[in-house]
């Protein structure tokens, strides 16, 4: 057999185990900052596994191949529900979730995710399920029912690492989505010595005239950070502001009280 297919079956295997013992999953939240006044608007939630024998791994190693045997999806129910419950018990003002292209696929996702909302009691306008440009444009009509649906209720919808799919500028007017987060490819590549991004602020006009909102991505330095707020971005993320936080550590950074109950099920 092939080094690579067997690497991705051992991964497969060790991904099922992982879901059998319930605590090798869990989730991470780094927080979204308004550009203008610096308060916490919210956080994103991020996947996390600690593999018995090699450690840490990369939800960018591991979500592929999730994806590719079809265990993403009872994944990714297990984050949403998780992520809409710890957004009610922090109080976050809005929970920004990943949700993979499979994911959509699945004509049930709508309806799952609204239960969810029930369950937990989260108000819709609270949920963002971010998704990425090139699941939008690959699975545009059979996703298209599932985001009209969950807009309709009032969960919001953005396009997550713009710039990275298609000619995503020419597509961006046709999107319907609430928000872009751009890329952290073009965060890096801010250039203050040039004056900036023109890209960045052409994407910026573009989608406020949308009515799109803005996030940066991937926001390492001062130099950075005051070129996107200028930019007009509504919000920053990245390592110059948060680290992805454990669930007490963003409580203590929310409230300066770490001991907010915390109650870890198992995935189901
Ligand atoms: P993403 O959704 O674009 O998430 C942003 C990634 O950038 C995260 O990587 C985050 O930790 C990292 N990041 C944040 N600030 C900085 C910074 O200042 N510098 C740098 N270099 N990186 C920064 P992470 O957590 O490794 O996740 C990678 C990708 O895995 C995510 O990219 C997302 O596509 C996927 N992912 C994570 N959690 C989930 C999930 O629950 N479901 C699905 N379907 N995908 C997920
Ligand atoms: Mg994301
Ligand atoms: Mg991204
Ligand atoms: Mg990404």
């Amino acid at each position: 057999m092939d080094a690579g297919v067997r690497h991705r079956r051992q991964i497969e295997a060790d991904l099922r185990d992982a879901i059998d013992a319930g605590d090798q999953l869990r989730i991470e939240y780094q927080p979204l900052y308004s550009a203008q006044s610096g308060q916490i608007v919210g956080a994103e939630a991020l996947l996390r596994w600690s593999h018995p024998v090699r450690g840490m791994m990369s939800p960018a190693t591991f979500v592929p191949v999730a994806e590719a045997c079809g265990l993403i999806n009872q994944i990714g129910s297990w984050v949403l529900e998780r992520a809409c419950s710890d957004a009610v018990r922090l109080r976050l003002p809005t929970i920004s979730v990943n949700v993979s292209a499979v994911q959509l696929r699945d004509d049930g996702l709508a309806e799952e995710i609204l239960a969810i909302l029930a369950r937990t009691r989260l108000e819709p306008s609270r949920l963002e399920i971010e998704i990425t440009e090139t699941s939008f444009i690959e699975s545009a009509s059979a996703c298209q029912a599932t985001l009209t649906r969950l807009r309709a209720a009032g969960v919001r919808v953005a396009l997550d690492d713009f710039g990275t799919g298609y000619s995503s500028f020419s597509h961006l007017r046709n999107f319907e989505v609430d928000r872009i987060k751009i890329d952290q490819s073009f965060v890096n590549g801010i250039d203050m010595r040039r004056g900036g991004s023109a890209i960045i602020r052409a994407i910026v006009d573009l989608a406020k005239a949308s009515g799109m909102q803005i996030t940066a991505e991937g926001v390492e330095t001062n130099e950075q950070r005051d070129f996107l707020a200028n930019a007009g971005c509504s919000s920053l993320q990245g390592y110059l502001l948060s680290r992805p936080l454990t669930p007490a550590a963003i409580a203590s950074l929310l409230y300066r009280n770490p001991s907010v109950e915390m109650h870890h099920a198992a995935i189901q």
